[in-house]
């Protein structure tokens, strides 16, 4: 449902909100998790607007939002982890949305006390929005899972289970982190091809995959299950994901039980958590092809089938040393939509429940690749270079395969049609550093 909120007229007296093709307008309004960069102040909850932060810590000190039903969410929101905020629900969710929303609108009297609790998002440090307790990583792009299946399994890409359940793993939390922060070269064990036994190194084959994620509110008891048509209720909202791979560890460690080493040794995700009430705006209806299998009943509502995609164009960018040094801009691999996503954020969390498997507030999902159908569009290497095989050439003359050292992988997202105001989700960022090697 959109409310004012969502009204793409309206306007904020910070004029850095106001900028055509910034991602956080006043319609927007994402939490994220922040303190001064090189201080030594208590992490505490913001929400990005324009240039600026709101500090939520600083609002709630100064009295300056009071709203009846709002001390609570503010409070919960303005903690050092978002995971109490995300655990109050939908109602508290769009109680702080709107009051900040009217506070930061042209005009408002709060204007004066607002403006005393900015902090300028250059100058922050951000970090993990929240304790992440467990982070499942699906593979909901069919686009994706047919071109992976297509090179390892060419007679048939597709296993049979694909078109019925959203296939998922169990992922690593311990090694999530936000935007900025490097990572670094695993070791892993590998059998390189035409080789008799394994042997122990860096891995050769660094990928990135293009990923949104999806975070929890309020959780279930264990036993209860989700059902589609309340999932959404349960979604605080979304930030992108890169989830790191080694593809060559993959490879050799994959079968029988799926990724193990060869993921969890990092994870990227952006710090801006947009909410699914920001994201309103974009939302489109969820088909499947006639003649694909039909979703099974608890897969299945109408209104999945009215609003339950959501259109977010997505891009990857590589910069590499070479292109930093000559200060050449980051080169775009390629862009996608989650609108042509498998399955929907409804039927993941659905999907998830359907056991009685208990979420938590602060629970991550994160949908798997997002690649659209024709090669271009390609949420990772493994796709662009069909596993190697085909190098990409690069403007400056380099090319690559695989990632190497001093790469920087960038993820972006955003939503824009006429009539409503862009939605940014900011970026994933990361350098990857050399292999350590003692
Ligand atoms: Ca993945």
């Amino acid at each position: 449902m959109l409310n004012e909120t969502h009204d793409p007229q309206r306007r904020s007296w910070l004029g850095a909100a106001n900028e055509a093709d910034g991602d956080f307008p006043i319609q927007n309004l994402p939490f994220g998790v922040f303190r001064r960069a090189h201080s030594s102040e208590a992490f505490r909850g913001g929400v990005a607007i324009g240039d600026q932060i709101v500090d939520l810590a600083a609002v709630l000190a100064s009295g300056a939002l009071t709203a009846p039903g709002l001390a609570a969410a503010l409070g919960a929101a303005a903690e050092s982890t978002l995971n109490a905020f995300m655990a109050a629900g939908p109602v508290a969710w769009s109680a702080l949305r709107l009051a900040l929303s009217r506070a930061l609108a042209l005009g408002s009297p709060r204007q004066r006390a607002l403006g005393a609790c900015l902090v300028p998002i250059r100058e922050a440090e951000l970090t993990l929005p929240a304790r992440i307790g467990d982070y499942t990583d699906f593979y909901a792009s069919i686009h994706h899972a047919r071109r992976v299946g297509q090179l390892f399994r060419p007679e048939r890409p597709l296993l049979p289970n694909y078109q019925w359940i959203p296939i998922g793993y169990h992922g690593r939390c311990s090694s999530i982190l936000v935007s900025g922060e490097p990572i670094r070269r695993p070791l892993g064990q590998t059998l390189p091809e035409g080789v008799a036994s394994p042997s122990v190194g860096p891995s050769q084959r660094i990928d990135y995959e293009l990923e949104l994620a999806l975070f929890i509110g309020t959780g279930n008891a264990l036993g209860e299950r989700i059902a589609v048509d309340a999932a959404e209720s349960h979604i605080f909202g979304l930030c992108l994901l890169n989830d790191w791979s080694a593809r060559d560890v993959q490879a050799w460690e994959a079968q029988p039980l799926g990724p193990f080493l060869a993921k969890s040794f990092a994870t990227t995700i952006s710090p801006w958590v947009v909410t699914l009430e920001a994201l309103e705006p974009y939302r489109l209806p969820w088909t499947r092809p006639a003649a694909d299998p039909q979703p099974l009943p608890y897969l299945d509502s109408t209104a999945l089938r009215h609003t339950g995609a959501i259109d977010i164009r997505l891009e990857v960018l590589l910069q590499t040393q070479h292109m930093q040094r000559a200060a050449a801009a980051p080169m775009r691999l390629s862009s996608s939509n989650f609108r042509d996503c498998y399955w929907s954020i409804a039927q993941l969390v659905a999907h998830h429940t359907l056991n009685g498997c208990n979420l938590r507030p602060g629970d991550l999902l994160g949908t798997g690749t997002l690649s659209g159908a024709r090669p271009e569009q390609a949420g990772c290497l493994l796709e662009l270079t069909q596993g190697g095989r085909q190098a990409l050439s690069l403007p400056d003359g380099e090319t690559r395969r695989y990632l190497e050292d001093g790469d920087t992988v960038i993820l972006r997202g955003w939503c824009a049609r006429d009539g409503a105001a862009r939605i940014g989700f900011g970026e994933a960022r990361a350098q990857l550093l050399p292999a350590r090697l003692r």
